[in-house]
């Protein structure tokens, strides 16, 4: 009985601190591995929006034209390579000191993820990892140029400002495939390691169509119980609060399916995402037609601010003083 009452105790601060959660502060769960995070509560913060107003259509155009002029980049492909090289060298250039290749088999060779990771100053072993694709199916300018696009931008963006939490950028390969880059690195790297994850967020095709009336959706992780699909939900709402402080893009919540963030979710991790409404009915979904010409570039403007602006709350970026 005794028991019976702290453990209720417990489930009452647990539920005050997602109540009310304005602080930093952790909780153990009891009988799971996993951790109830901080949820973080969105208002708008003008040392975040003057950041946020730092992302620029003119460069996004720039690096989605480079990444189309790289070509077919499928899985195994030499094109992918060289796009892995350029992804590489951009970090290494913003002046980043930690980028990983994270290797893993495929057919009769292997493909690489690329991981990035920028310590945070209150919480350095625990992470919020940003991941999109890099491979495509053909060239894959908004199937994933723009999520490719959006990690290079928010590690321009990031690169000065100190984070509570850890961050991860992670351009995982092998999406099309059937997630495999994903699935390796959650398999090799983040179980074997006990790599404490406050969330992951998962950005793909979000490039819209030229000509439409296009919507974001705001993706939740519906496949755990409990505090985890709590957590995902709390996420994603802040997520799309966040894009009406930070960006005029219109949003919907929806579900999350068949991208990269799923084997991190099967792995009971709190995880949200964005994609384009429609993405599959998109007119040059999975087609050569995939182009720079057939996006919708202000509208994918203002996703990036949007995930820039979630991205500054969710890792608990600090305001330099001057
Ligand atoms: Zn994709």
């Amino acid at each position: 009985m005794k028991t019976t009452i702290c453990n209720s105790l417990l489930l009452s601060f647990i539920f005050l601190f997602i109540g009310c959660a304005n602080d930093n502060t952790t909780v153990n769960t009891t009988g799971t591995d996993s951790e109830l995070p901080v949820l973080p509560v969105i208002t708008l913060n003008n040392y975040y929006a003057d950041i946020v107003n730092q992302v620029s259509q003119e460069e996004l155009n720039n690096t989605l034209q480079i990444y189309e002029l790289f070509g077919n980049k499928q899985t195994g492909s030499n094109q992918l390579e060289q796009v892995q090289a350029w992804i590489e060298n951009t970090y290494t250039d913003l002046g980043y000191t930690d980028v990983k290749i994270h290797s893993f088999p495929f057919e009769n060779t292997s493909s690489n993820n690329i991981v990035i990771t920028k310590k945070g100053t209150k919480f350095p072993d625990t992470y919020v990892i940003l991941d999109a694709h890099y491979d495509a199916v053909f060239k894959g300018t908004n199937d994933n140029g723009s999520g490719t696009a959006i990690l290079l931008e928010l590690a321009k963006l990031f690169k000065d400002i100190d984070t509570e939490y850890s961050l991860k950028f992670i351009h995982f390969s092998g999406e099309e495939n059937g997630l495999i880059g994903s699935n390796a690195y959650v398999t090799q790297e983040v179980i074997p390691n006990n790599m404490d994850i406050r969330l992951v967020f998962n950005i793909d095709q979000v490039g819209g169509a030229v000509g439409k009336n296009n919507v974001l959706v705001c993706e939740k992780g519906t496949a755990n119980p409990g505090i985890v699909k709590q957590a995902s939900e709390a996420f994603t709402l802040a997520l799309a609060e966040a894009a009406k402080l930070y960006s005029s893009v219109k949003t919907e919540i929806g579900n999350a399916e068949r991208s990269d963030y799923i084997p991190f979710e099967n792995n009971g991790e709190i995880i949200t995402g964005i994609y384009e409404k429609n993405g599959d009915s998109n007119p040059t979904y999975h087609l050569e037609t995939d182009l720079l010409e057939n996006m919708d570039l202000p509208f994918f403007t203002e996703v990036t601010k949007a995930t820039a602006g979630a991205m500054l709350h969710f890792t608990g970026a600090e305001e330099k003083v001057f």
